[in-house]
């Protein structure tokens, strides 16, 4: 059990490391498989060595190794993270019917989920074919892998339903207030989680986003602030999928209130 979320954890780091390069790549028309990764600088090729998740960004004191330019944190925070993710599902799943598919599965999902994640630190965009991808998933995982619950129907429009509010608020504040990716992915977090553990993973979003962006607002001059342009929103609706996901986190009591 131990040595298995070992094992998860370093393939997991593996994965982040790979991911780093797509959250790199993505849209700009560059290989995301093939092409040696280099330093933005100086275009040092990096050596097998320097590829080593988490630890070479250690030994190399985060720092080129030829030209002493700056390496990102994103680095080993997304290798690191993803090591964890792994570690957890495989912890939570392994004891599971169907474990040996249902694993593999859900780390695809999860890998999609980091993705966006940073990209939408980062650029405040959600990539489209990323976000298409876990509704995707999560609407086949809906239909085939969660156990058929006397929620089934409610699961099953969960997806539109939790995409609905957010299209609104899209839509009314003429994409000030939200983005129209926000509603696609809230989408694909409602077939994920199914309706009443969605509704908890929005609520802890709106939650620790809005911590965060009163936290960000004190630390930068308030100028001109709209909560959209400053404070992506995915990577909030993403934490608050895996609190739920890991945690079980249930907010509102919500899925209480439902079973009587
Ligand atoms: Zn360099």
């Amino acid at each position: 059990m131990i040595l298995g979320g070992i094992i998860f954890f370093v393939f997991g780091s593996i994965i982040g490391s790979f991911l780093n390069v797509v959250i790199l790549r993505y849209n700009t028309g560059r290989d995301v498989i093939r092409g040696r990764s280099s330093c933005p600088v100086c275009r040092h090729e990096l050596g097998f060595l320097e590829l080593v998740p988490i630890i070479s960004f250690i030994f190399l004191r985060a720092r080129c190794r030829k030209c002493l330019s700056k390496i990102s944190w994103q680095y080993p925070l997304v290798e690191l993270f993803t090591g964890v993710i792994f570690a957890a599902v495989f912890l939570k799943m392994n004891n599971i019917p169907n474990s040996l598919f249902l694993i593999p599965y859900s780390l695809v999902i999860f890998s999609v989920l980091i993705t966006i994640f940073v990209y939408d630190w980062k650029h405040k965009i959600i990539p489209d074919g990323l976000v298409y991808g876990f509704i995707t998933l999560s609407f086949l995982n809906t239909l085939f892998l969660i156990p058929h619950s006397s929620f089934f129907i409610l699961d099953l429009l969960a997806g539109p339903i939790m995409f609905l509010p957010f299209f609104l608020l899209w839509f009314f504040s003429s994409g000030r207030w939200m983005g129209l990716g926000d509603a696609k992915l809230a989408t694909g977090i409602g077939w994920f989680l199914g309706f009443s553990g969605a509704v908890s993973a929005v609520i802890l979003g709106f939650w620790i986003g809005a911590v965060v962006g009163v936290l960000m607002l004190l630390i930068k001059s308030p100028k001109r602030l709209t909560i959209k342009s400053e404070i992506p929103f995915a990577p909030f609706l993403i934490i608050g999928l895996w609190l739920v996901y890991f945690f079980g986190f249930d907010i509102v009591g919500l899925h209480l209130l439902l079973s009587h």
